[in-house]
């Protein structure tokens, strides 16, 4: 039996698989420090807001409000409390930018998702806050192209289960593809489905872990484009 018939669903992450979204994160990030420069030099702001960020994920989920937050919080800390409100304004435009800035869909995403649409079920799995992912997903206009969609507030390996249980025949027959190894390929090959990594050139890193590179189920793409291929070798 091909491959071709025995795997039933494909799951896609959005950020940074589909579009570019740390890259804005960075963005916002050289702002914060410019805002803040006569406190605090950049690289000290950066490990402390990532420790915010760290701390927060808990409670505020991931996201670009809670990224807000979190640097609004970090101003407070480094400043003892004396951040002037008209930077806190800025924190906050900035993060409203972030929330209103145009989609840019990755090389390669459509003729991709256009092939496999329809001979595979596909699911689109990402995590972060639900407002801004439906509106980059109707922005981007590939909405069409999936058969399900799931924002999920994070991504673990029940969360796969339930997803190719609910979207196909399990994980077993199922493979995601991202480019996250944290969230969505150690993950998904520990419940039994293949993981396809698809490295972005910007990663947070706090999604940073090893490659599972001698699991059986585990691929490495250099691009999206190459998954067509991929899946015709695997047949
Ligand atoms: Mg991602």
């Amino acid at each position: 039996m091909s491959l071709g018939l025995l795997l039933s669903t494909i799951g896609f992450d959005a950020d940074d698989t589909l579009w570019q979204n740390e890259h804005f994160y960075r963005l916002t990030e050289r702002r914060f420090a410019e805002l803040l420069a006569n406190y605090a030099d950049g690289q000290h702001l950066s490990d402390r807001l990532l420790e915010a960020e760290k701390r927060n994920l808990q409670i505020y989920g991931f996201g670009i409000k809670g990224f807000t937050l979190s640097m609004i919080e970090t101003a407070i800390e480094l400043t003892e409390g004396r951040v002037p409100a008209a930077i806190i304004g800025d924190i906050l435009a900035a993060g409203r930018e972030m929330l209103g800035h145009p989609v840019e869909t990755l090389p390669h995403v459509r003729e991709t998702l256009e092939q496999l649409a329809g001979v595979y079920r596909l699911v689109l799995i990402t995590k972060g806050d639900l407002f801004d992912q439906e509106r980059k997903l109707a922005q981007s206009q590939l909405g069409n192209l999936f058969d399900a969609v799931e924002i999920v507030s994070d991504k673990n390996v029940s969360t796969y289960e339930r997803i190719f249980e609910r979207h196909g025949e399990g994980p077993g027959r199922s493979m995601m593809v991202g480019n996250s190894l944290k969230s969505d390929i150690v993950p998904a090959i520990q419940a039994g489905s293949w993981g396809i990594y698809v490295p972005h050139d910007l990663t947070w890193v706090l999604e940073h872990v090893e490659e599972p590179v001698n699991e059986p189920r585990f691929r490495r793409l250099n691009h999206l484009g190459e998954l067509i291929g991929l899946l015709e070798k695997l047949q």
